[in-house]
């Protein structure tokens, strides 16, 4: 059973895009526009991920957390929360909301499925698929162990996220701020010359005679595997 990600918020273009990514992914997705609606389908159903908007129309996002927070049902719901750029993500640091992480607006599609499948890989890990295929190569994310054609492929533990967020990301192009934020984690004190140390590495660890580079290089923007 795939896992269930529900999307409080109010902006219906944002709420759309963010239905369309989550549900190519596998997931499936219900969508409130308010904090009180987000209430009621939450007594329906339990999702197994809230991506809460913080500036709602009538019960703030932060509020909607605190709630949550506060009932014995809903208590360890995760709950990911999307803030503006500003004040409100100075406050949110601040403020012991409850929220599981936060990304701030505007965000990159590649970051916030990042760090749902971060939450969900914690929370959920049966609801997430623990083999990510595509093409000859194969991430097993609870053996730890990648697999090309035949041949094991051996990582060290950075290439190996690396991959692991490359993969799931598949297709799309990745700036070296986006697998810094996405593997290293947003706080570290990282050099973007480190990211293509390790693209370096990655490469050299998958890659054996004539095969093929899974891996792109995409001139002055980033990375992408497969083609983008
Ligand atoms: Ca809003």
């Amino acid at each position: 059973m795939s896992a269930k990600v529900l999307i409080v918020e109010d902006e219906a273009p944002l709420a759309e895009m963010l239905r369309y990514n989550l549900e190519s992914e596998g997931f499936r997705v219900s969508h409130a526009e308010t904090g009180e609606e987000a209430l009621i389908l939450l007594d329906e159903d339990r999702p197994d991920l809230v991506v809460l908007d913080w500036m709602l129309p009538g019960v703030s996002g932060i509020e909607l957390c605190r709630r949550l927070r506060s009932k014995p049902d809903s208590r360890n719901v995760p709950i990911l929360m999307l803030t503006a750029r500003g004040e409100e993500s100075d406050r949110i640091r601040g403020l012991s909301t409850g929220a599981d992480d936060y990304v701030v607006k505007p965000f990159s599609l590649p970051e916030l499925m990042a760090r749902v499948k971060a939450i969900l890989r914690r929370t959920s890990p049966d609801r997430v698929a623990e083999v990510i295929k595509i093409g000859d190569i194969e991430l097993d994310r609870a053996a730890h162990r990648v697999t090309r054609g035949l041949r094991q492929v051996r990582l060290g533990p950075t290439e190996f996220r690396l991959l692991e967020f490359l993969m799931e990301s598949s297709g799309r192009v990745l700036s070296r701020t986006q697998l810094l934020d996405g593997v290293w984690g947003r706080d570290a004190f990282v050099d973007e010359r480190t990211v293509d140390v390790h693209i370096g590495r990655l490469r050299k660890a998958l890659i054996r005679g004539n095969e093929r580079d899974p891996i792109r290089t995409v001139r002055s923007a980033g990375y992408v595997f497969g083609d983008a």
